[in-house]
């Protein structure tokens, strides 16, 4: 790592931790997954699996969409070994909607590495924890320091906005996180590491918001550069997004007389691995939409619904044309097919994007996940 720290101009005095460790004791978020600061200074530790998954869940989502998630899960295998005893087919089930569909199957391989090679605990240093599948520098680091108050040192997209406004920090993202992870070392305390790295997420979620912060109410707002100088809303300097290509294809709806869905599954590896789908086409930028018909499943009056599902990936947009048809209802499923009842239909491992298909192919709203 890159350990520079930039001589920036910066505002006297510089961000003292105990300043955010006090406003954290009154503004602390309640989260499902969290141990208030109060509980924590007598003694009550966290779960090491709870924060786990939880860090697991809030990849790439927010914490509103991540609640209702992680109670279902920790309902369903309150512990980490209930968690490996089950098959990897029902956790794509329970995740169904989350998105990121890679993180669930190694969500499910770092439970059995957990159970087969630490005994269903969690190891609690940053290497031995980075040896689990699924668990980058990131999430090695917010598990040792929130669940077993190690000092690592927490960087996620909240810290990135509060310690380049703080130090005005001029290199763009991603360049400058070696910088900014080095800045936030300079002012983390010995003491209560764990409540640090989440008094500083709590700021950038709440008051360091990416739009409008809420400065005046900011622990920091004396010793901070950015706001001194009124440019706080332009940190973090971003690189240009570059223009996302947009792909297209179809996805055929098979409805059987009983109201049953065709479903097949995705390949194991690759863009949603191991979920479920309608069948269809491949997705390309060059789709010709007059060739579809040949990857139809079965041979029916296949009907054009109208307007393309639209759905956004990380790297693309998908336009998706969704054909329907009605069969009999003793037309048997082609090899590597089912017959999804209806009734099953909200309980199966379809992505979002295959909802989405399922709906317009039905011409009725799924069970949102
Ligand atoms: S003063 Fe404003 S810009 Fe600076 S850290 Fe606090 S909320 Fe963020």
């Amino acid at each position: 790592m890159d350990a520079r720290i930039p001589t920036t101009s910066r505002p006297e005095p510089a961000p003292q931790a105990r300043d955010l460790l006090a406003w954290y004791d009154r503004h602390a978020r309640a989260l499902p997954w969290r141990v208030p600061p109060q509980e924590r200074a007598h003694g009550v530790v966290a779960d090491p699996y709870r924060i786990w998954l939880s860090e697991i869940m809030l990849q790439q989502t927010t914490v509103a969409a991540v609640k209702s998630y992680f109670e279902k899960f920790v309902g369903l295998w309150p512990t980490v070994a209930d968690l490996a005893a089950v098959g990897e087919e029902d956790v794509m089930k329970a995740w169904a909607g989350l998105g990121y569909y890679s993180r669930a199957r190694n969500l499910k391989k770092c439970a059995d590495a957990v159970v087969a090679r630490h005994d269903g605990r969690f190891p609690e240093t940053e290497a031995a924890l980075q040896d689990l599948p699924g668990i980058g520098a990131y999430t090695s680091a917010a598990i040792a320091t929130i669940a077993f108050d190690q000092p690592a040192i927490v960087v996620d997209g909240n810290v990135e906005r509060v310690i380049s406004r703080l130090f005005e920090v001029e290199t763009p993202l991603p360049a400058a996180k070696p910088e900014i992870k080095a800045l936030t070392a300079t002012i983390a305390p010995r003491e209560r590491p764990g409540d640090f790295a989440q008094a500083m997420m709590d700021l950038g979620a709440t008051i360091c918001t990416p739009k409008r912060p809420a400065c005046s109410l900011c622990p920091w707002n004396d010793a901070c550069a950015a706001f001194a100088a009124g440019t706080a809303e332009t940190f973090p300097r971003k690189m240009p997004k570059k223009q996302k290509p947009t792909r297209s294809g179809a996805a055929f709806v098979a409805v059987r007389a009983d109201g049953a869905v065709l479903l097949r599954r995705r390949p194991p590896e690759g863009l949603l691995g191991g979920m479920s789908e309608v069948p269809g086409t491949p997705w390309a930028e060059d789709f010709a939409a007059p060739e579809a018909a040949a990857h139809a499943p079965l041979d029916a009056r296949w009907a054009l619904r109208t307007g393309p599902v639209k759905h956004t990936f990380t790297h693309f947009h998908l336009l998706l044309d969704v054909y329907h048809a009605e069969l009999p209802h003793a037309v048997p499923a082609p090899d590597g097919h089912w017959w999804s009842a209806r009734d099953d239909l909200d309980g199966e491992a379809l992505p979002t994007v295959m909802r989405k298909a399922v709906a317009a192919g039905l011409g009725k709203t799924l069970k949102a996940r």
